[in-house]
């Protein structure tokens, strides 16, 4: 059985803070108004393939714990309309893009995509299909609710040519379920991914959260074992952010025990344990995967990428957001759309990017990306001279991380230890710039 470090709980709670978990940088909070001759020119810019990702905003009921961007509806004709909608914004980021781009990666995330009736997802990516052709190999990725799909919606998903399904499982445990508001037997699971094996879909993940209401060392154990028994090719476990100040529906969860900072330290250990004896390999900060995944080749061979859904095998294309409160990152500008729905819409109606705000980015921040991702991805960045003097003070702040054994600091190269990797998201806080001066940092989770 592999065997990890673990950080004791005196350097956990030294090391506790808030700080952003990094799918972009710089973050969010930091967007603000952005003219839409930048998104043109951003858009015009650009050549070769691109990625794409929708954003469903639909669930039929809320998670307690959700931290997603979601609307609850009864109905699934309101599919019908979100996809006029997003397939009219898609054309208008299409315009200003040069000719014969392709479409490398779709990633459709939520809420539920699955909400869509299996028609309106088959519209859905027809329609993008339409505007940038699928390139050979492409991904196409989509997360499921094994509560609420159908036989039906999952074949459908492979026959529209979905290559990779993500299960959003959370835990298996039915007392952490019933407290989160998201009742959901296992078999639920089971029948899910034998659905899809069945339909020729092999490339399967398993979404998993720790730090939740009412788990302990013994549920969150008999979780990890029955995930690992379906042997998904990608596990993802996140923690749990408890910010009810950002998300109302969280404080239902005061009433319930919650797993302290150190019984999530050792949730987090008894998952590299498990995993690892299950033959996982661990990539980036919370993703596991087998042997034979595209992340595991991407991880060896140094070119691991991070965007808004994780760790991905696609990071340097341009990435396109499409629907309410999605994120685009392209010609060094990102772009969110609005979040009201009604707003996003009347936007596209009226042939206006539906962006509410977005950020364009220097030298420096590229340079501060560059770093902030690699240290995320790969746990170690190589810096030329000229990088490393314009970045000196924030070397020279690495010092007390590095007595602590967390990084290992040469000229020209910063290194995460094994220890570190807990500390990731602190390691790389030291290097954005924005982050001491934002007054807002009670909307970040805790770091450990
Ligand atoms: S199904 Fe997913 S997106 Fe919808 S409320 Fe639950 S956790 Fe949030």
């Amino acid at each position: 059985m592999s065997t990890f470090t673990t950080p004791d709980p005196a350097l956990v709670s030294r090391y506790r803070t808030r700080a952003p978990r990094y799918t972009s940088y710089p973050t969010a909070p930091q967007f603000a108004p952005i003219a839409a001759q930048e998104l043109v020119a951003g858009l015009a810019a650009g050549t070769g393939p691109v990625s794409l990702y929708a954003h469903i905003p639909f669930c039929a009921k809320r998670c307690h714990y959700c931290g997603c961007h979601v609307e609850i509806h009864g109905n699934r004709d309101i599919g019908d309309r979100y996809v006029d909608g997003l397939l009219a914004e898609a054309a208008l980021w299409a315009r200003p893009m040069q000719a014969g781009r392709q479409m490398a990666q779709l990633a459709l995330g939520g809420g539920t995509p699955t909400f869509l009736r299996p028609a309106q997802l088959t519209r859905l990516v027809d329609g993008l299909r339409a505007l940038w052709p699928q390139a050979a190999g492409a991904e196409l990725a989509i997360e499921v609710d094994p509560r609420t799909v159908t036989k039906e919606d999952l074949e459908n998903v492979v026959a529209v040519g979905f290559t990779r399904v993500n299960l959003g499982v959370q835990d298996v445990d039915e007392g952490v379920l019933a407290a989160v508001n998201r009742p959901q037997p296992f078999h639920l699971v089971e029948s899910a991914v034998a659905t899809l094996r069945r339909a020729g879909l092999n490339q399967v993940g398993v979404d998993l959260v720790y730090g939740l209401p009412q788990q302990t060392d013994e549920t969150f154990t008999r979780t990890i074992e029955a995930v690992a028994g379906l042997a998904p090719g990608r596990i993802a476990l996140f923690q749990y952010a408890h910010v009810p100040w950002l998300k109302p529906a969280q404080k239902l969860l005061e009433r319930f025990a919650r797993p302290d900072a150190e019984g999530r330290t050792r949730m987090w250990k008894i998952a590299r344990e498990k995993l690892g004896a299950a033959g996982y390999r661990e990539i980036g900060m919370d993703h596991f995967a087998l042997p034979d995944d595209e992340l595991v080749a991407s991880l060896e061979a140094g070119h691991l990428q991070r965007n808004f859904e994780g760790y991905t095998t696609h990071g340097g294309l341009d990435l396109l957001g499409l629907g309410v409160s999605a994120i685009g990152f392209f010609g060094g500008r990102y772009a969110q759309n609005r979040k009201d729905r009604e707003g996003w819409e009347a936007d596209i109606e009226a042939g206006r990017f539906p962006t509410e705000r977005g950020f364009v980015l220097s030298d420096d921040d590229h340079l501060r990306r560059r770093v902030i991702m690699e240290l995320f991805c790969n746990f170690g960045v190589r810096f030329a001279p000229a990088e490393a003097d314009s970045l000196a003070a924030e070397l020279a702040r690495l010092a007390p991380f590095e007595a602590d054994g967390l990084v290992v600091c040469t000229p020209g190269r910063v290194e995460v230890t094994e220890l570190g990797r807990f500390f990731i998201r602190n390691v790389c806080a030291t290097f954005d710039k924005y982050l001491e001066a934002d007054d807002g940092k009670r909307r970040y989770s805790e770091t450990a």
